[in-house]
């Protein structure tokens, strides 16, 4: 349609999207015209010059590379079509932050970048290393690359490491959940090895994809903090590691 045609012929003249890059591939069928116009705007604001390759396609967001004023970032784009929106609603729907909204897929999804954006700030703050948030609008988030020279820092689950390591790790990891409950009065509600990253230069763990963490006074969030205990606690047992959850639920809600 016309819409369609203005996009392709602005693209022409654009430099963001490159010939080659996998984001016109996954462009066609998976983003709308307004995600498209909403990317165009980013980078008539210098966030994205350039528009890299793809990181990941998860179930809900594809995250893509890309290069603007702030240096290294990702673009974590929500597909307003995905399929399992509705396993959304537990997280954001009773957030007392985000009771009001309505209740339409697109404005659950646009409230849930809202709300990863609001959380990355609140994490970044509370002094555990994340992505910075650089900026966000309708299901856009733009933040900090975190890997280095285009390459992401590889997940936890992919780390190789003794059990020295992996001790260090763990108890940075019981530091940041410590965090995030003391300073930033959130439950990260999807925390495991696939979430965190290993920035293994610095020897530090980097937490990501916290669209779903939720404030204290969420009616789930003991329920959520208990599991992801349980998956820090599953993933480092192979290290020997062995600790009662109470203790470290102590140790978590240490003030
Ligand atoms: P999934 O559905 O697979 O859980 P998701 O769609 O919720 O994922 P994320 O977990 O936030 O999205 O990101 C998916 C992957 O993209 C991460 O595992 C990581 O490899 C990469 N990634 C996400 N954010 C960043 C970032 N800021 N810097 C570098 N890599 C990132
Ligand atoms: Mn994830």
């Amino acid at each position: 349609d016309k819409q369609m045609k203005q996009i392709e012929d602005k693209r022409a003249k654009s430099r963001i999207f490159k010939k080659d890059s996998s984001f016109l591939k996954a462009e066609e069928n998976v983003f709308d015209v307004p995600t498209l116009k909403l990317l165009y705007s980013f980078a008539n604001k210098g966030y994205i010059n350039e528009l890299g390759g793809s990181i990941s396609t998860g179930k809900e967001a594809n995250v893509f590379y890309a290069t603007g004023n702030e240096g290294e970032v990702a673009v974590k784009i929500y597909r307003i079509n995905s399929s399992t929106f509705k396993a959304m609603d537990p997280y954001i729907l009773k957030d007392p932050r985000f009771t009001h909204i309505r209740h339409s897929r697109k404005d659950i999804i646009f409230a849930w970048t809202q709300k990863e954006y609001q959380n990355l700030l609140r994490i970044s703050k509370a002094g555990i290393r994340a992505p910075r948030p650089i900026t966000c609008d309708r299901n856009v988030l733009i933040m900090e690359f975190m890997g280095e020279n285009g390459v992401a820092y590889p997940s936890l689950k992919d780390v190789k490491m003794d059990d020295e390591d992996a001790r260090i790790f763990y108890d940075q990891i019981i530091e940041d959940m410590r965090r995030m409950y003391v300073r930033a009065s959130l439950v990260h509600a999807d925390l495991s090895e696939y979430n965190i990253l290993i920035d293994i230069e610095k020897g530090e763990a980097v937490i990501i994809d916290v669209g779903q963490a939720v404030t204290l006074n969420h009616p789930n969030a003991r329920e959520f903090l208990l599991r992801d205990v349980e998956n820090i606690k599953r993933f480092f047992r192979k290290y020997g590691i062995e600790e009662e959850t109470k203790s470290i639920l102590e140790q978590i809600k240490q003030k």
